[in-house]
């Protein structure tokens, strides 16, 4: 989690050359370039990486962490492949005729699991690991068609459907990396066949990777084509990674919305698998130097590290992006190992140590407690609160007779300790960069080939206490940088017995001198206590975290479940050892860390390290549960997350709009203050803006007044309470006032009329303009006598085509209401008519109000369906219709009685911007009603039963 930053950037690799010892000769790191020969790029890479992984590196890791990377050596790497013979079996039957019964990605397994097990191999000499995997590979080889296939879908169907872009992602990442680490050429060529498959199939061949579905799966195999093609320097799969960037602007447009700054979660295809999609733009950087690409990824990143991160460094909400990290619903591990995957690319990209942080924080807590102890299993879900099930039985639709333990999760969920091997250690042209801390040796080696080996004495990370020895075979000038965590508020180091001053949290300490064989550098981290607040689902509430360690309340220990941390009183906090008495209650699977934590009334709450918190499954039962958000008094502000302007955005000259994630609606003496600088250090603050209770304020348009033309600002916002504040993370927002820029109009979110939180309304009296709102389009429409007979009072709609469609700055996410006029002229002579709907995409559509086999409906599609019973329509007879929206429920209304109720989630996060009458916005297919209608109005909030009575009665001649 966040600290409270002191406001400043994190200092960056490049940046950390603060220091003044005598021993420090040069201080600034440069990037570096190309440092690829080394892994055969044959293409020079354009794009800088600040920081980058150490080719082939070799490491041993002792203490508990060791001890479960070891076990997933032994009890799962060499294990799978032997209990789950489909692995490749279901390869080898794929043209063998009859219906195959197989997962759409089951295809990705073998990938998945080589990738780890290649991770793996950079911790172990273990032969018999090599040699489980090298049968793998050899019988991956023998797989392949003819014309590349490598997977499990019969002849006619190759990469045209399914999972099988996706999965043939996997398998060649899975290939590359083993040739990386043996040198097996036979492994890339195969990748290679199989690149080239992709491009036979979607290149110039009038089908498309968008067309074969899936997007979000499909599509990711960008990330793998352009990784070849700085392996092979063919054109071919250069040009077939840009139509699938041209492909983005059909499905996910993640390269558009990136740039324009919007939330990852308010994307078209926020789901998780989405992010594998996202580092084909990391590749695309590293390929062109084009900085857009970086642009647009970075911001993906950050906006997931505000909106998304858990408070376990997990990341998803039941398998998307939803914008709120405080909902206990699902953390899925392939969720969690694919956001390392950006944070450790975003990690190359900029050289920010505290993204450094969060992978020490995701990998400690998020993934190991997906892996049971035993290293037998891992799960599908790691809840903030609750219980670990194996993902063989939680997700075990996708088991088959041979494929007992198989799932997406089982065969990724080892990438998230692996990717240690990734991001522990690494170098650019300056040195080396120590990320990962805790007992261990590391083989590594310097820009130009020099080996150096590190290795490390310490408990870390249970004790704060680190010695870190460097081995050189002569002595050799380099930056050895020693990540400062940012939770460590105060740190003492010394090299070779001198002290180092002025070391600062959040920051490289970059060491620059000449290093010699046994040279030490001794680390002492404030281990201290602390907390981070709660918000929204978990207001009220604190994590606690020792460290880098999540600390949990568990059942076996027999904690009150009512105890309140008092957080005034954490420093006395105390380690508790584990003594007999607490082993025998702790069952098979011991905690590595005990600790007793003030309570309110001079109680005691006993937590323990998240990793082992619940993990007494026994025969895939869980026997305890474990809570990481615990009650607290006096507790500051949760961390702000900063929404709008847009990064990088325009606004207006005039009053600026600023808006936050909306906090808790018990947060009512949470004040906030808006600050602007003119740079991203917060040194010269420009305006400062305060304090406004809610989700939003509007800086008055004489304090803008003082804000330059076209001059880029940086934003953040403080949140205060009467027990202290906390500040928005970086990297802070910028914008520039630009006269070009549209005027905002209206309150946050919506635009929506103050006086009645009117969204639109058009009075449809024979004409489509609304009197609130705007006008998107109109097709295939004429006026038409009212309910009581009047011309012109309403509108009629031939349903060949015709819709009118309103633009929506954002759909409301809680409450709403659609209320209008309708008598259908026609039964549709489609699927659906729709009287009004918001489809945004696949699972998207907020609100519809819908006909279908003679009947309305109010639904709504979020991720799954919800829906109203139907009401049955004569044709030629006015209706008053409202769909009304208000927490969990959703109630169609007619003539102004409430006809049914249906369950509705409460919150809703929809990418719509905008809606239709008579159609639907955004779907080809036709679902066009032909009716006439009037008097439309839609409201952010829900209506009483009340109001939509008077909004029936209001109508003259109504029936
Ligand atoms: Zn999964």
């Amino acid at each position: 989690m966040a600290n409270n930053s002191d406001g400043t950037m994190p200092c960056r690799w490049k940046a950390a050359g603060l220091l003044r010892q005598s021993l420090v000769f040069a201080v600034l790191a440069t990037a570096l370039i190309s440092s690829h020969a080394s892994l055969g790029g044959e293409i020079e890479e354009q794009g800088v990486l600040v920081l980058d992984r150490v080719p082939k590196p070799k490491f041993r890791l002792a203490g508990p962490v060791g001890e479960r990377v070891k076990r997933n050596v032994d009890q799962w790497l060499i294990q799978a492949p032997k209990n789950n013979p489909g692995l490749l079996d279901m390869f080898a039957r794929r043209d063998a005729g009859g219906k195959l019964d197989l997962v759409p990605w089951a295809g990705e397994f073998v990938g998945k699991y080589l990738i780890s097990g290649v991770q793996a191999m950079r911790f172990s000499d273990d032969p018999k690991l090599r040699q489980t995997l090298q049968n793998v590979v050899d019988r991956l080889v023998e797989l392949q068609a003819e014309d590349g296939y490598l997977g499990p879908w019969p002849k006619n169907e190759r990469l045209r459907g399914h999972w099988d872009l996706w999965g043939h992602y996997h398998v060649m990442l899975g290939l590359m990396l083993w040739h990386e680490h043996t040198g097996d050429e036979q492994a890339i060529a195969v990748a290679r066949r199989m690149a080239d498959l992709v491009c036979d199939t979607c290149l110039d061949t009038g089908f498309r990777v968008v067309d074969a579905g899936s997007h979000e799966m499909n599509m990711s195999v960008i990330h793998g084509m352009a990784r070849m093609y700085r392996k092979t320097g063919n054109p071919r799969h250069l040009r077939m990674t840009r139509e699938i960037l041209k492909d983005f602007e059909k499905a996910g447009d993640y390269y558009c919305t990136g740039l324009a700054g919007k939330e990852f979660f308010r994307t078209p295809r926020p789901r998780w698998e989405s992010l594998h999609a996202l580092e084909g733009m990391v590749e695309l950087y590293r390929i062109t130097g084009d900085e857009t690409f970086r642009t647009s990824f970075l911001h993906h990143w950050a906006s997931m590290r505000r909106f998304e991160y858990r408070n376990t460094g997990g990341f998803s909400s039941g398998e998307r992006a939803t914008g709120n990290p405080y909902k206990d619903d699902a953390i899925e591990t392939c969720c969690v190992v694919a956001f390392e995957e950006v944070m450790i690319d975003a990690l190359r990209l900029t050289g920010i140590s505290t993204i450094a942080d969060d992978l020490e924080l995701t990998t400690l807590n998020a993934m190991l407690g997906a892996q049971h102890p035993s290293g037998t299993w891992c799960t599908y879900n790691t809840p903030m609160v609750g219980q670990r099930i194996p993902s063989h039985i939680h997700i075990r639709f996708q088991a088959r007779e041979d494929t007992p333990h198989l799932n997406c999760c089982s065969v990724n969920g080892p990438r998230g300790y692996g990717s240690i091997s990734r991001w522990g250690v690494m170098r650019n042209d300056n040195g080396l960069a120590l990320n990962y801390f805790g007992p261990m040796t590391a083989e590594v080696s310097l820009g130009d080939g020099t080996p150096v080996t590190i290795s490390q004495e310490t408990d870390y990370p249970f004790d704060g206490a680190i010695k870190v020895k460097i081995d050189v075979s002569q002595p050799k000038r380099f930056t050895f940088g020693l990540r400062i965590p940012s939770w460590s508020t105060k740190t003492e180091v010394s090299v070779s017995g001198d002290a180092v001053d002025d070391v600062r949290p959040g920051c490289y300490l970059a060491l620059a001198r000449v290093w010699k064989a046994g040279d030490q550098i001794t680390l002492k981290l404030d281990m201290s206590v602390r907390y981070e607040s709660g918000d929204l689902n978990q207001f009220g509430k604190v994590s606690l975290y020792r460290g880098p360690i999540l600390l949990a309340r568990d059942d076996r220990f027999k904690t009150d479940a009512e105890l309140e941390v008092d957080v005034s009183r954490l420093s006395e906090a105390k380690v508790v050892p584990l003594d007999d008495q607490i082993a025998e209650a702790a069952g098979p699977y011991k905690p590595w860390l005990l600790v007793d934590v003030p309570a309110v009334d001079g109680k005691t709450l006993r937590l323990i390290d998240f990793a082992n918190a619940g993990a007494t499954t026994v025969e895939g039962k869980p026997i305890s549960s474990y809570v990481t958000w615990l009650p607290a008094v006096g507790i500051r502000p949760p961390v702000p997350v900063s929404w709008q302007p847009a990064d990088r955005s325009k606004v207006a000259p005039g009053a600026i709009r600023f808006a936050w994630r909306r906090p808790a609606a018990e947060a009512a003496d949470r004040k906030h203050t808006v600050v602007i600088a003119d740079g991203p250090d917060f040194e010269n603050v420009v305006l400062r803006c305060g304090e406004k209770t809610g989700g939003w304020m509007l800086v008055p348009q004489e304090e803008a007044k003082k804000l330059n033309l076209h001059t880029p600002y940086h934003w953040k916002v403080i949140a205060r309470n009467q027990h202290g504040q906390s500040e928005s993370i970086p990297p802070f927002k910028q914008f520039a006032v630009d006269p070009t820029a549209p005027a905002l109009a209206g309150n946050w979110p919506c635009g929506q009329r103050e006086s009645d939180q009117m969204v639109t309304e058009a009075p449809l009296r024979g004409d489509v303009k609304p009197v609130y709102g705007e006008l998107l389009e109109a097709k295939g429409w004429k006026p038409a006598p009212g309910p009581d007979g009047t011309a012109n009072g309403a509108i009629e709609l031939d349903g060949e085509g015709s819709m009118i469609k309103y633009k929506l700055l954002t759909f409301p996410e809680e409450d709403y209401t659609v209320s209008i006029w309708v008598s259908v002229t026609k039964l549709p002579s489609t699927n659906y008519g729709q009287v009004f709907s918001a489809w945004a995409g696949g699972m998207d559509d907020p609100l519809r109000l819908v006909v279908q086999g003679g009947k309305l409906y109010a639904r709504i599609e979020a991720g799954r369906g919800y829906g109203t019973e139907g009401y049955p329509l004569k044709t030629d007879t006015w209706h008053h219709v409202a769909g009304v929206k208000q927490g969990q429920k959703l109630t169609l209304y007619v003539d102004g009685k409430a006809h049914t109720t249906a369950n509705a989630p409460e919150t809703i996060v929809s990418s719509a911007a905008d809606f239709a009458i008579g159609g639907n916005p955004n779907y080809s297919g036709p679902e066009f009603l032909p009716a006439k209608l009037t008097d439309l109005k839609f409201y952010a909030r829900a209506l009483s039963a009340d109001e939509v009575k008077r909004l029936h009665r209001a109508m003259p001649g109504k029936r």
